[in-house]
């Protein structure tokens, strides 16, 4: 029998959980239907609520569940790819615990699987119930990840997938400081797309933040586009050709006896402005070297403490 791994972060989710178990019993029968096997893994990102005994619970219930606690809490993304790690399933796909990844659409997702497709994913319907800025800010992002990134990523993203164990290897051991839905379109399958109407959370709120989101967009260009550090070489090619020009003219000028001793203002301005230029610059670069260091020192992405 073909399997299908669900692995599912979790933190603190002790809201959630019982109806995200009801919705999983009730994909697990779909995927019954189609003559599939369900591989659960949950991964407790480090909550310090009840949701590890819950689960416990519940795996009386449905013993082949597997419950892999970390140490502390790692972030959702280092959760889920711990949890690759014990995914022994044909096909797999992470959802989130919160219910806004529908279970259903796994049944689906896994019909398209069994006729053939190596890579589904599920693309929101258009309308999003986000605030303004949010989503403008949303669709800035995907248009510069079209346009410079991955030319054919889906305008809105997408928030659940479905891999053949063909794309395992490359997803559960890329390297740490990745966007992984753009490094999964990036590889190059040919994605069939499943529309679907995003709920919103219905328990406990989001902990997707500001600062989450910032660092994703980073990841994003640095992870996969010399564009930043292209556009450093451009502007510093065109100030230094500015300043060549200026420095020709005042020289001119001094020669020929027109430049009385001013400028201060025009050094003060060249002055400021160069050095402004130039901390950015060496912020890119950081970026960069951040990610290089993080990548080449061997600390591990999240510590496993237990697995039931
Ligand atoms: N999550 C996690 N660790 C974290 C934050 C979230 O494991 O530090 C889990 C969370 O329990 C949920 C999934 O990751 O199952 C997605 O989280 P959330 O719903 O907060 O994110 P959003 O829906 O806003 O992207
Ligand atoms: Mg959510």
């Amino acid at each position: 029998m073909k399997k299908v791994s669900v692995v599912i972060p979790v933190y603190f989710e002790e809201k959630s959980i019982h109806t995200l178990f009801e919705e999983l019993r009730k994909m697990e029968s779909g995927l019954t239907n189609l003559g599939l096997e369900l591989e659960l893994i949950f991964v407790d990102d480090g909550s310090q609520d009840n949701t590890v005994k819950m689960l416990l619970d519940l795996k009386k219930d449905r013993p082949e569940t597997r419950i892999i606690k970390l140490t502390r809490n790692f972030g959702a993304i280092n959760a889920s790819k711990t949890g690759l790690k014990f995914v022994t399933g044909d096909c797999f796909t992470i959802i989130a615990a919160d219910l806004q990844d529908p279970p259903h659409l796994i049944v689906e997702m896994a019909e398209k699987w069994l006729n053939g497709s190596k890579y589904i994913i599920c693309t929101r319907n258009k309308k999003r119930a986000d605030p303004l800025m949010t989503r403008i800010f949303a669709s800035l992002y995907y248009r510069l990840i079209r346009l410079f990134v991955v030319k054919d990523f889906p305008k809105g993203g997408f928030d659940m997938a479905m891999w053949d164990k063909e794309m395992l290897p490359y997803i559960r051991d890329c390297s740490k400081n990745i966007n992984r839905s753009l490094y999964a379109h990036w590889l190059g399958y040919k994605a069939e797309i499943i529309n679907y109407n995003r709920p919103v959370r219905k328990n406990g709120k989001s902990k997707w933040t500001l600062g989450k989101k910032f660092n994703l967009f980073l990841d994003s260009f640095l992870g996969f586009s010399i564009l930043p550090i292209r556009l450093i070489s451009a502007i510093g090619i065109c100030v230094s050709f500015l300043s060549f020009i200026y420095g020709i003219i005042i020289i001119i000028g001094a020669i020929s006896g027109t430049l009385a001793v001013q400028g201060f203002a025009t050094i003060v301005t060249l002055i400021s402005f160069l050095l402004g230029l130039v901390i950015i610059m060496l912020g890119v670069i950081g970026e960069y070297i951040w990610r290089i260091f993080d990548e080449v020192n061997q600390r591990p992405e999240a510590i496993i403490d237990e697995v039931y």
